[in-house]
């Protein structure tokens, strides 16, 4: 990556960031309970059937859910790759994928991997440590506008006291996601990228079986190889 775009973005982040940490959680508070909001746990933004359900987390959400659960990371995330297989990740000269982060892993249904079956309920299996993405659904702030998602719980009564606690959770989740994006900038040290092997039939690497990914975090670069199998949805 270029030094000089990479400092620009670094700086124009740090700008954003002082600007969302004096964000008035007041007058957020005050358009969430105006939209109105109660979770019905319909479970739907769990689930893959009914849209994106892809929750993002970065590093810290990761070792809290690791350290809550006794469950190890490689079975709570897998590299954040893109669902539109065209023109998603980013392969390099030697044939690894580089992705930016990471995502909770999902079934092989596409529903979250902590949500229980449908048939059985829609609790989260790790709701006391759920990320923040999920614990601010369907609310998220970008560019300093509070911005709203799908969801039946739109419309809903809200208490002025429970929309501050989403208002504060919502602006410590864009302050976090921030921060991060900073450090993951500062860190990155780039790669060769192979322009002809973008599509998804050639990311194959170690032959046939494997596919080597470097995902790119707030604490630097990490190696991921994962066997090409039914959950890995890779087409030939
Ligand atoms: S972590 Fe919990 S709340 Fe978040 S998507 Fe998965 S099941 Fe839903």
């Amino acid at each position: 990556m270029d030094k000089k775009y990479k400092s620009l973005l670094i700086q124009e982040l740090e700008q954003e960031l002082a600007y969302a940490s004096n964000i008035n959680k007041k007058t957020i508070a005050a358009k969430i309970e105006n939209i109105g909001f109660s979770c019905l746990m319909c479970g739907k933004c769990c689930r893959r059937a009914f849209g994106d359900n892809k929750v993002l987390l970065i590093p810290q959400e990761i070792q809290l859910i690791a350290d809550h659960t006794n469950i190890g990371t490689d079975e709570i995330i897998t590299p954040a790759t893109s669902d539109d297989p065209k023109f998603t990740d980013l392969v390099d000269v030697k044939g690894i994928i580089h992705t930016f982060g990471w995502m909770l892993l999902r079934k092989n249904n596409g529903d979250c991997n902590f949500i229980e079956d449908a048939d059985v309920s829609n609790k989260c299996k790790i709701h006391d440590v759920r990320p923040m993405i999920c614990r601010t659904y369907p609310f998220y702030m970008q560019e300093m506008e509070l911005h709203v998602s799908e969801c039946e719980g739109l419309g809903h009564n809200i208490s002025p006291e429970e929309s501050l606690t989403i208002a504060h959770d919502v602006v410590s989740r864009y302050v976090a996601e921030i921060e991060d994006t900073i450090a993951l900038y500062k860190k990155f040290e780039g790669f060769t990228p192979n322009p002809e092997n973008i599509e998804i039939k050639s990311r194959r690497t170690d032959g046939d079986n494997h596919v080597t990914y470097a995902v790119h975090d707030s604490k630097g670069t990490h190696k991921v190889v994962k066997e090409l199998d039914e959950s890995t949805k890779f087409i030939d």
